[in-house]
């Protein structure tokens, strides 16, 4: 049955999937092709842009292409979507590109030059491409995989469907398309049933391919993987670094994750030690970000880090969380739309529910309060100067009450519930039956 459209615990984990890759990339950036970090990751830019502290780089960047075109409803299966990320692929490229990818640069300049629809071109010139050297594997599809995980959680065969066609638009080796079925495939598991399970998707590759990536991923799970993982260009290494360092996490222990402290450290420990491994940091730390997003969910993703990334085409960690689960949404929706079964408890709709004035999701139904912005995008709340506030209900005097990570208090214009989020004037009040009630402004 089609999990419920407005499931907080299934969007809240959607939301998660280009958050945590906009953290991990952000992490992996001032370490790309340098010396890894002996301790924690630090976003504090540099690398390869050079970036500004929490910019994330061209692999946030390709999958905010996509996920542009899944946010609006699209299941990336008609020639037409297709058509659209391939021009926003070349449009990144001709203008918002920080650094490109050797691969996809090629790709991407040998389709400037040729004749047809966008996503034809990028086919043909991948494929030339990969006649000509034989070696088109590189990491870059599986780098910006992760949102096509959520654009139909209820669908394996259409999730794998898509992570084939998006990955081919630049990469032909059979290779990279795999390793993206794999991986969008367990963030689809991860944000339906909470499990990290990287085999789930193993019948979904051709017979004759599934005991060689069964392998490589037994081996990624090693103490000592015989693959060399700082080698991680390769689409192959590049997956097993990921997996290595989720799997090897002390808060991951014996592939589960059971207690609070391990859902609060899991994601982040894991990400510094995709870092640390070395090579294509920024890439190996995205790719496991995704998916650790897409278990953990926003909530368990630290908002120093939340708050910090940001990057082309102009938008902040708000926007991403947004793109995540506005994708997930819309496939849950149009699967509801078709189930044939009846749901014993009727479903909201996007015709009977209401909508966030800030970023669209529909929620359930509030006669109260048809305009509360939800909890999501309460979350990104700050004062006027933009720093996070946290708003809650003050435990003695009632009321509302507001104040910053630290435990300091906020503004008194936050205090008051005059906020901001993604810049905008919103206002805090207390609801009548308890908790806060955010409201646009004017
Ligand atoms: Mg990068």
């Amino acid at each position: 049955m089609t999990p419920d459209p407005v499931s907080f615990d299934v969007l809240d984990r959607a939301s998660g999937v280009l958050l945590g890759q906009a953290c991990g990339d952000a992490l992996g950036v001032p370490y790309e092709f340098d010396y890894p970090p002996e301790g924690e990751a630090e976003m504090r830019g540099g690398g390869l842009g050079p970036y500004a502290p929490g910019e994330w780089s061209d692999d946030t960047q390709m999958a905010i292409c996509v996920a542009r075109v899944s946010e609006r409803g699209g299941a990336l299966d008609t020639e037409a979507e297709l058509d659209e990320i391939a021009a926003a692929f070349e449009e990144w490229f001709a203008r918002g590109a920080t650094d490109v990818g050797a691969q996809t640069r090629t790709v991407l300049g040998d389709a400037a030059r040729m004749q047809g629809s966008p996503s034809a071109r990028l086919v043909a010139a991948s494929e030339q491409l990969h006649t000509r050297t034989g070696k088109t594997a590189g990491n870059g599809a599986l780098m910006r995989t992760g949102v096509v995980g959520l654009v139909a959680l209820t669908d394996r065969e259409a999730t794998a469907r898509a992570a084939t066609a998006v990955a081919r638009l630049t990469h032909a080796d059979p290779l990279a398309a795999e390793s993206c079925v794999l991986w969008s495939e367990a963030i689809r598991v991860a944000v339906t049933e909470e499990r990290l399970d990287l085999r789930s998707g193993l019948d979904l590759l051709p017979e004759d391919r599934r005991d060689r990536w069964a392998a490589w991923i037994t081996d990624a799970e090693s103490e000592r993987p015989v693959a060399d993982l700082q080698n991680n260009g390769f689409t192959v290494t590049a997956f097993q670094a990921a997996w290595h360092a989720i799997f090897r996490s002390p808060f991951f222990s014996a592939g589960q994750i059971t207690e609070y402290d391990h859902m609060v450290s899991h994601l982040p420990d894991a990400l510094h030690r995709a870092v640390r491994i070395g090579g294509d940091t920024d890439t190996v730390a995205a790719i496991a970000g995704a998916l650790l997003g897409a278990r953990h969910g926003t909530r368990y993703i630290p908002r120093e880090w939340a708050f910090a990334v940001h990057g082309w085409p102009g938008v902040r960690g708000i926007d991403v969380s947004r793109m995540g689960r506005r994708t997930a949404q819309h496939g849950l929706f149009e699967a509801a739309s078709t189930e044939t079964e009846t749901a014993e408890v009727a479903l909201t709709t996007p015709e009977t529910g209401q909508t966030c004035p800030v970023c669209g999701t529909v929620n359930r139904q509030l006669e109260r309060y048809p305009d509360q912005v939800c909890l999501w995008c309460v979350a990104w709340a700050t004062d006027e100067t933009g720093r996070g506030v946290l708003l809650f209900n003050a435990s003695f005097s009632g009321g509302l009450d507001a104040q910053y990570d630290d435990g300091t208090p906020a503004t008194p214009a936050a205090r008051s519930g005059r906020i901001l989020i993604g810049g905008r004037r919103y206002y805090a009040q207390e609801a009548r039956f308890g908790g806060i009630v955010v409201l646009p402004a004017d």
